[in-house]
């Protein structure tokens, strides 16, 4: 262990000796950098990207390259295209009661950045905010998960390729590796996992008050209204639950549906099911698989536990542990005493409640922690007016799912359990800056006037600015 703390150590003093260097670079140094990476993930070693993927995820190639390395790329593009005005000193006004002195804000890095990342989408989440911190001028010490050797070996690969250890290194290991960096007086965590684990990462972060971006996870709800397109809500739901085989932080966790709708929308969800996977979704190369033994057996035990609870079956509910496949599963009339209602899913099973009224959906919900994410279907601007002013959310999309990621102008990221802080685009790079406040006096300044000692005419003046400026 001494040894494992000390070669930690020696990254973090190496990458702490380098931090102003790495913090002075230009727009064109940053650039060239970020073209680096881009260049690994794009040409060098997109294959290897794939393969590692399917050996850990079972993940289908489409996907892997919409939602891994289209996602990184796309993050490249963005922050290529908007770092130079990032970059610059930001102008605020001066109050007229500060005659003769101006003041702007300068993004500066942080430091020297820890990212520690989960396993879902592996490389989208650790070279996601990787671009973010490089494009904000920091070093970054990388822990992804243990979760999915194949992708995490292959990243380490890529960031030794890619970048100096003094810039950018990645350290492979489990739960101690993380406790072992967590010791270190880091000047930024950028943490992706669960609320679990977040609470760990913030409690080590306060021994040295380092700042935090938790982007945490949840039971994210999914409201249908009566007035809702139920077809294209089936079409969108099935979508976003069943990508990535339901181990999304933002795929919808339970739909809350109108009573009088329930069945009409059971039927247009199994029509769907078997448009995107076909009879048996086990054959199918568009549906992905439970990343651990662990994992299934967690999934397979909601669903004993349903069966337990007499909950209806609807659609799926079959599993094969040797295959850690989980057919896409929806299940209706559950006690609320449920592991599917109580527990954050992270799996392919879909729990519907039904309401009578949309006040009775929006207590559910605020019944529940804050979710990272929070879906709408209704053709009603009341009804959706309605649930977003009552309730709270990291997010929210109206009429679809997922996408709200995929806008690198919005910020991501939850409330409370389901996250702190924001990530993507100008939020990420903002994440990983300090704004310091600069103001400087050019030449004499009113507030002299105020300097001791202090006398009666000095006072009037003080109430005079006071009450004008
Ligand atoms: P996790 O919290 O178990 O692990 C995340 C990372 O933390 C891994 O690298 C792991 O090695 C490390 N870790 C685990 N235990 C630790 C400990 N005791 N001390 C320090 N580090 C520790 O999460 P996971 O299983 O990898 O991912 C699933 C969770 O992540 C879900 O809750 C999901 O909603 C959430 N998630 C959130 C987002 C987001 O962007 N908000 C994205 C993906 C996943």
């Amino acid at each position: 262990m001494d040894y494992i703390e000390n070669t930690y150590k020696e990254l973090f003093l190496k990458q702490q000796s380098n931090l102003i260097t790495v913090g002075k670079t230009s727009y064109d140094e940053r650039i060239k950098i970020l073209n680096r990476l881009k260049k690994a993930i794009e040409v060098t070693y997109r294959n290897d990207i794939h393969k590692a993927l399917k050996d850990d995820l079972g993940k289908p190639k489409l996907e892997s390259e919409l939602t891994e390395i289209y996602a990184i790329l796309g993050d490249i593009k963005h922050t290529k295209t908007c770092l130079h005005k990032w970059m610059r000193n930001q102008k605020v006004s001066t109050p007229v009661s500060m005659l003769g002195s101006s003041s702007y804000i300068k993004y500066e890095s942080k430091g020297v950045c820890l990212i520690i990342s989960p396993w879902n989408f592996p490389f989208n989440l650790t070279f996601g905010p990787l671009v973010s911190a490089i494009a904000a001028g920091n070093t970054a010490i990388i822990k992804p998960s243990e979760m999915t050797p194949n992708s995490s070996a292959l990243m380490a690969k890529i960031v030794s390729d890619v970048f100096k250890d003094d810039e950018v290194a990645l350290v492979e290991g489990e739960v101690e590796t993380s406790t072992e960096l967590l010791k270190l007086p880091f000047n930024h965590i950028f943490f992706t996992g669960s609320p679990k684990v977040g609470k760990i990462v913030m409690e080590a972060a306060s021994k040295h008050l380092t700042s935090v971006t938790l982007e945490l996870g949840g039971k994210s709800p999914t409201v249908i209204d009566k007035t809702a397109n139920i077809d294209k809500a089936a079409k969108k739901i099935m979508w976003g639950k069943f990508l990535n085989a339901g181990q999304i932080c933002i795929c919808p966790d339970y739909v809350l549906i109108d009573q009088s709708i329930k069945s009409e929308f059971i039927q247009a969800c199994k029509k769907w099911l078997q448009h995107f996977f076909q009879n048996n979704p086990k054959d199918s190369n568009s549906y992905g698989r439970i990343v651990t033994d662990n994992h299934f057996e967690r999934l397979n035990s909601y669903l004993e536990n349903a069966q337990k609870l007499n909950a209806k079956f609807e659609v799926g509910g079959k599993s094969d542990a040797s295959s850690k496949y989980i057919e896409p599963t929806i299940i209706s009339d559950l006690k609320p005493e449920a592991a599917l209602l109580e527990e954050e899913i992270f799996g392919p099973i879909l729990p519907i409640v039904t309401y009578e009224s949309l006040d009775m959906a929006i207590s559910y919900i605020n019944s529940k922690e804050r979710p990272l994410a929070l879906y709408i279907f209704s053709k009603s601007k009341s009804n959706t007016d309605k649930i977003i002013n009552n309730t709270r959310a990291g997010g929210t999309c109206i009429n679809n799912t997922i996408i709200q990621y995929t806008n690198h102008n919005l910020p991501f990221g939850g409330i409370n359990n389901s996250g702190i802080g924001k990530s993507h685009g100008f939020y990420g790079f903002e994440a990983f800056s300090n704004k310091r406040a600069v103001i400087k006096q050019h030449t004499f300044g009113v507030t002299e006037l105020l300097f001791p000692p202090y006398t009666d005419f000095k006072e009037k003046l003080a109430r005079l600015t006071i009450k004008w400026f």
